[in-house]
């Protein structure tokens, strides 16, 4: 039997927020030997959104150690040596199998048993697979996901194996929109296919889509609209050769690279936690139901307090601030102080080929459209603001300056009356700066 090791706080996951609890758990005050990171990957934390963006550049590629966190927020980078002269065990290529709360006990793969006096659950999310749903051939070669390091290096190794070649992305979410980017950009013929009737349709308006899709459409991208993938065929070899549309029509392709969501990571914790909305449910400071269980990052159900409503976000500047919120609080617990509750004001960005948006807030009620959202201009800086109940409560702005961002940001959270929505379109960025 192996040797039991045992940590005062575990955090179980090795990605973004355990990288940012790491730091926080530095900041407030950690002993050698008391933290462990036990994740499944092989490299210590990095900023999980390069791997669609600058890891798959045909120039000014981004590698490890370059993009470890905490540089996506602006700060240190943690390379592995850090975690060593904190005396934080970094456990790595180390995946757990179970979990077991009521006994403080977690076991990986190869049967190394760990306990811990506090754990902090950041399992991230999975990737949703076309297999999942049975759908004919979707085993074939070449049929690629991206979530961790090691799918991005398949995913570079078949573009350099491909050269020239012709690729299918299946899913037009934030996901298929950067793959599509940088495939192109690699000089792969890149083809976008989906249902819905225009791109990223959970946040973009039409108004917003038309200008992205008329941008990749003038980048060579060509977008199929309104059908799914139902099947793949493979050559001799078993690499993919050709994708069949629910429509009928049959696309060559050497690569595919399916975006079509995420699930988050909670079955290790299934029947132990209380769940909602499929996360793991927590209270303001990340404590789950099960007392010393805290869930950071995208598996997280939270109180968003800005909207008075229960949610879960996937989103990376989410995974950092729940991972400092939680650290924080944990500390804060130990010498019997408290904290201020956890009031998140949601924010998305994506950026892709030279375009790149921020979105702030809620994108619900009455959206208009202001700015220049031609895909042809010159200058494509466009937005949109969403209204309701009388209130501006989301904000969303193409190529804007850091200056204007912070103003959409600042719109978002003070939710300023407006009455005349023509006035708002006219003002545009203006009405957000001078909030
Ligand atoms: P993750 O960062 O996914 O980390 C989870 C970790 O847990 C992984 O290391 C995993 O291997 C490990 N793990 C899981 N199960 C186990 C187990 N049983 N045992 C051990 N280890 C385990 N968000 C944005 O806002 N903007 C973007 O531009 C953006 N781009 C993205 C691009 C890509 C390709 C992806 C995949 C995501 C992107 N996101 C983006 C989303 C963002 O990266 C996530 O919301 C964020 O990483 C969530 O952090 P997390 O710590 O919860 O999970």
């Amino acid at each position: 039997t192996m040797a039991e090791k045992s940590f005062k706080y575990v955090i179980v996951g090795g990605g973004v927020s355990a990288g940012y609890a790491a730091r926080e758990f530095s900041k407030q005050g950690v002993k050698p030997g008391e933290l462990a990171i036990i994740s499944k990957e092989a490299v210590a934390p990095y900023e999980r959104p390069a791997l669609s963006k600058a890891y798959l550049f045909p120039q000014g590629t981004a590698r490890l150690p370059g993009f470890h966190v905490c540089v996506g927020s602006g700060g240190e980078r943690l390379l592995p040596e850090w975690y060593t002269e904190k005396g934080i065990e970094l456990i790595l290529s180390t995946e757990i199998v179970k979990a077991d709360l009521a006994s403080k006990t977690l076991v990986s793969a190869a049967g190394e048993v760990f306990k811990y006096q506090v754990l902090v659950i950041a399992t991230g999310s999975t990737v949703i697979k076309l297999t999942d749903f049975g759908v004919q051939g979707a085993d074939a070669k070449n049929i690629l996901y991206l979530r961790e390091i090691d799918d991005a290096d398949k995913l570079v190794e078949v573009i350099k194996a491909k050269k020239s070649g012709k690729a299918v992305i299946v899913g037009g979410g934030y996901i298929g929109l950067e793959l599509s980017a940088a495939l192109r950009m690699n000089d792969i013929d890149v083809s976008m296919v989906y249902p819905e009737p225009w791109c990223m349709p959970r946040l973009f308006t039409a108004g917003i889509a038309a200008f992205y899709e008329g941008y990749y459409a003038n980048k060579g991208v060509e977008i199929i609209k309104g059908t799914v993938a139902v099947g793949f065929t493979a050559d001799a070899n078993g690499e993919v050769k050709e994708v069949k549309l629910k429509d009928g029509r049959v696309l060559e392709a050497d690569i595919v690279v399916v975006g079509v969501g995420g699930r988050p990571l909670t079955s290790l914790f299934k029947g132990q936690v209380e769940e909602e909305k499929g996360g793991i449910k927590t209270d303001a400071f990340f404590k789950t139901s099960v007392p010393d269980v805290y869930a950071i990052g995208d598996v997280a159900t939270f109180p968003m307090k800005l909207y008075n409503e229960i949610r879960r976000v996937e989103h990376v500047d989410h995974a950092r601030k729940s991972a400092e919120q939680a650290v924080k609080a944990i500390k804060a617990s130990e010498e019997g102080k408290t904290i201020d509750e956890y009031d998140y004001l949601p924010f998305f960005y994506s950026r892709s080929f030279d375009l790149s948006w921020q979105f702030y807030g809620d994108n619900v009620g009455d959206a208009v459209l202001f700015g220049d959202n031609d895909a042809a201009s010159p200058t494509h800086k466009f937005g949109s603001y969403w209204i309701k109940d009388g209130k501006v409560v989301g904000a969303f702005l193409e190529g804007g300056t850091p200056e204007e961002n912070k103003a959409i940001a600042k719109v978002a959270r003070v939710q300023p009356p407006v009455d005349n929505l023509d006035l708002l379109t006219k003002e545009g960025i203006g009405f957000a700066s001078k909030i």
